[in-house]
């Protein structure tokens, strides 16, 4: 996919993937500004139109400094583009250690700014429905980031709350009353959502796969089994707002206000200087299945009533209404016939990345390296090794492959491969697109070891 207008921007790299599309790093010529483009094919799917929509409508909305910015968006022929703020640090998910987690400071800060960011689309009747570490990001600061409102949806509208009955997210991150077919409360949902993000930082694992009764894991939560791991890691302080957090009965979870009391959120740590940064590994039991258990539970609430019985308006008419009130009072963005324009005219000043070298544009992952030979070189010597591994590899352009394999407990695998030229060196930069996080790596690492003679040694980015 190429963003055909975008004349004075260098399309640096993939950010990401998901279910409809692809997030590319923008990079000016002139300025060195750079910017995200989430780009979407709404051809790809029926209700794509409607949830691009929804997601522009409520990205309009937002200001905060823990929400990413939004800059504008355009449409062109069955592709929109919404441009937004450029997160430098990567995901959360990233700065997860598996087994591990990440020092207790860390997580307490990254909680903290999560919880500000949570409380404020709260604020507004706004709840993100699939709150996760993959949909958190980081600025070049660290700076936490919520993102990705692609699920977002209205839950109050001029003080009257509408109650939510669809199951959407990510199973791991859902709450119970998610699984059960009656209608429920937004906000205890996402804060919930919120307690399982601090159980990944603070163990490194996500308790269960989902909260329901079939679900070994968490009968042994109910039952407070806290000798058992992900718990039995986790301090006494933070385990005690945890299971306020993951109570089973939304009715009697704690809320933001009391979130902010506890004793562990308002505790200071001490300052250390420059934050240790965490070796770039993934979570053992996290996977990014979520752009596969996005069309199931879209099937599933097909078969649902959309409307609680207490609704008298149709949901979707209900939630237009309150986006369009919302987005009169917020800045509008017309679509002129040049991004540059749009772009340059107003909303990229401030954005970080003028002065940053191209160095420290590139996300910071552990998954690339730099080869000591050209581009075709590198990219045959990858393409044997994966074959030899029995990966099916398949080449989309002279620069980007895409490979796909079964991993070890037979669920799929796929990443994309770039090859960059960067300072007249090569860089193999690995880019998960399904598939379990840590398998990756495991896959990547077999990789580099078996490519290990024509690797450079020298750093491939800056340790900050
Ligand atoms: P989807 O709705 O398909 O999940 P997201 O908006 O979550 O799409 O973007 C997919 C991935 O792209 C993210 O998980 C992240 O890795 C990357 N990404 C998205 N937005 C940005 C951004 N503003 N800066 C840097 N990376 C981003
Ligand atoms: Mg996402």
């Amino acid at each position: 996919m190429a963003v055909p207008f975008v004349k004075d921007w260098d399309l640096v790299q993939t950010l990401g993937e998901g279910a409809y599309g692809e997030v590319r790093l923008l990079v000016n010529k002139k300025t060195e500004e750079a910017v995200a483009v989430k780009v979407v094919d709404m051809a790809k799917a029926k209700d794509c139109i409607e949830n691009v929509k929804k997601e522009v409508c409520i990205c309009k909305m937002l200001s905060h400094p823990n929400i990413v910015r939004f800059f504008g968006h355009r449409s062109e022929g069955t592709t929109q583009y919404i441009f937004l703020e450029y997160c430098s640090g990567g995901e959360l998910f990233d700065r997860i250690e598996p087994d591990v987690g990440m020092p207790e400071k860390e997580a307490h800060r990254f909680f903290q700014q999560l919880i500000a960011g949570v409380e404020y689309l709260h604020s507004l009747g706004i709840t993100h429905r699939d709150i996760k570490p993959e949909n958190i990001l980081l600025d070049d600061k660290d700076n936490l980031k919520i993102s990705d409102f692609g699920l977002a949806t209205m839950f109050r509208h001029r003080g009257r709350e509408r109650l939510l009955n669809r199951l959407c997210g990510t199973l791991p991150y859902v709450a119970p009353e998610l699984m059960s077919r009656s209608a429920f409360h937004a906000e205890p949902a996402d804060n919930w959502a919120c307690g399982i993000v601090l159980t990944a930082m603070l163990a490194g694992e996500l308790p269960w796969d989902q909260p329901s009764e079939n679900c070994q894991e968490y009968l042994d939560w109910l039952e407070k089994k806290l000798y058992l791991t992900p718990w039995k890691k986790i301090d006494a302080v933070p385990l005690s707002l945890l299971s306020k957090m993951l109570l089973h009965n939304p009715e009697e979870r704690i809320t933001i206000p009391e979130i902010k009391k506890h004793r562990w959120f308002s505790r200071s740590f001490k300052s250390v200087t420059g934050v240790k940064r965490h070796s770039e590994t993934p979570v053992s039991k996290m996977s990014r299945t979520d752009s596969e258990l996005s069309p199931m539970t879209r099937k599933n609430s097909n078969d649902r009533a959309q409307i609680s019985s207490s609704q008298p308006e149709p949901q979707a008419m209900w939630e237009e209404k309150e986006v369009s009130v919302h987005s009169d009072v917020s800045v509008s963005f017309s679509q002129p016939a040049c991004l540059d324009h749009m772009l340059i005219a107003s909303q990229m000043l401030g954005t970080p990345g003028a002065s940053q070298g191209p160095w420290q544009r590139l996300v910071r992952r552990m998954t690339r390296f730099f080869t000591t030979v050209k581009a075709e070189p590198s990219c045959i010597a990858l393409r044997d090794a994966c074959i030899a591994m029995g990966h099916t590899w398949k080449q989309s352009c002279t620069n980007q492959a895409t490979v796909s394999t079964m991993d070890r407990r037979n669920n799929k695998l796929i990443f994309i491969v770039h090859f960059l030229e960067m300072e007249e060196r090569i860089l193999v930069d690995f880019r998960l697109s399904k598939g379990d996080g840590l398998e990756f790596k495991r896959i990547f690492l077999k990789l580099k070891q078996k490519l290990s003679d024509i690797i450079s040694n020298q750093k491939v980015l800056p340790l900050i």
